[in-house]
């Protein structure tokens, strides 16, 4: 059995040489994809010179604080005046300058009689005031958005005033989930005898979509070694870049599954990591023509599929697209934490943050692996370190926001 640091080193080593690919896309379909390319501006931001407030367009001259309004200029409705010293244009925000105009004086800064606007006396009044200068927020040619940033509306909003109707992002990891166990039915069931609701397919496929990953769904398996095969042979020849199987993975005696993927030719890296939840899970490798597919055989258990998930999928996803996701805090222990081997225990636990600037901690109730309906309560994994027992109220842990 390996430690928590080892298997994370081993996963990582290996999840770093998927071959991440790229695809052009509709700007509006790449918001929550990572760019591929930096994009650059095909024009200068502003395209000319503007007013950045609804007002008055002048010639500044310091002495001059009178002005004949000579017309107006509507934005997008440019109509050039020349104007000398002494005269203004009524201009709106985002209306280009006439030329030789330098200043804009707000419409609540002026008192206007006819023809005439006059400055207020504790108006401000300065050369270039209220003006926004051509190219002055991006040259023309200039890096608008740096490659491997996660698209977010407002670079959504950049992209599109560089002019740009797709993006080139890397396409999403195309990861395959497969439920096996005898006694699982689906959702739309109702369990009766033995039987219980597979939740893990549901669970791990809404993991995957919440990191904006593209999952593909190959059912549930019984326990049954040749079924079993079927489905794994059929998933691991859909060449995927991750398949992940839940529950078979153990002990017991139908746990085909380390059997199977390995009869199929998957490259088991690690059995077994000394955590808790999570212990039995298996990684392995499986190569094929074109590349590799990443093998993650997830004990059943809910609970511990899930946080297997988080802790070692979605980080190291998270990683091979270079995501810097903040999700590590350090919280203060409202609860005695009941901790007595030497594995890396990830408790599930409620945080909050508080006026005081910081973050403090309960655990729930049942720390159950198969307690589902508990976890439902939590917002983050306190890690407990596998040389630290029995930590109690007070002490610090570092958690992790789920
Ligand atoms: P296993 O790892 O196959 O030994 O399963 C361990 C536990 O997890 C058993 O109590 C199973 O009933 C439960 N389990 C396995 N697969 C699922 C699933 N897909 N959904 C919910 N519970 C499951
Ligand atoms: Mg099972």
């Amino acid at each position: 059995m390996i430690s928590y640091n080892e298997a994370q080193d081993i996963i990582q080593s290996e999840v770093n040489k998927l071959n991440l690919k790229t695809e052009q896309i509709d700007l509006l379909n790449s918001v929550n994809r990572v760019l591929a390319e930096d994009v650059f501006s095909d024009i200068n931001l502003p395209p000319f010179n503007n007013s950045a407030m609804d007002g008055f367009a002048i010639k500044f001259n310091g002495d001059i604080k009178n002005w004949k309004i000579a017309g107006e200029i509507p934005a997008g409705k440019f109509n050039d005046y020349d104007l000398d010293e002494h005269s203004t244009v009524s201009i709106m925000t985002g209306s280009k300058l006439p030329s030789g105009c330098d200043t804009v004086i707000p419409l609540e800064d002026v008192e206007q009689q006819n023809d005439f606007v006059y400055l207020k006396k504790d108006a401000r009044f300065a050369k270039g005031i209220n003006t926004r200068k051509l190219g002055e927020d991006l040259l023309k040619g200039k890096l608008a958005i740096l490659k491997d940033t996660l698209l977010k509306p407002h670079h959504i909003a950049v992209a599109a005033s560089c002019g740009r109707s797709t993006l080139k992002v890397y396409k999403r990891l195309r990861i395959g989930v497969l439920a096996t166990g005898d006694e699982l039915v689906d959702i739309h069931e109702t369990p009766t005898g033995d039987k219980i609701r597979c939740s893990n397919l549901y669970s791990i496929i809404a993991a995957i979509r919440n990191i904006n990953m593209h999952s593909v769904n190959f059912g549930i398996a019984k326990d049954d070694k040749q079924l079993i095969h079927d489905r794994l042979k059929w998933a691991l020849e859909s060449e995927l870049d991750i398949l992940i199987t839940t529950g078979g993975v153990s002990f017991g005696k139908f746990d085909y599954v380390k059997e199977v993927y390995e009869s199929l030719g998957v490259e088991t890296k690690f059995w077994q990591v000394k955590i808790k939840p999570g212990k039995p899970l298996l990684f392995g490798t499986y190569s094929f023509n074109e590349g590799k597919t990443m093998i993650f055989g997830l004990p059943g258990n809910p609970v511990s599929s899930l946080v297997n998930f988080f802790l070692f999928v979605e980080q190291n996803i998270l990683n091979l697209f270079k995501l810097k996701i903040n999700n590590k805090f350090s919280a203060t222990l409202q609860d005695d934490l009941k901790k007595e081997d030497s594995k890396r225990h990830f408790m599930r636990g409620v945080y909050s943050y508080s006026d005081d600037g910081k973050y403090y901690v309960k655990k729930v109730g049942n720390q159950s692996s198969g307690n589902l309906a508990e976890m439902g309560k939590s917002n983050c994994l306190i890690i407990v370190e596998e040389d630290r027992m029995n930590p109690r109220i007070g002490e610090t842990a570092e958690c992790i926001m789920i």
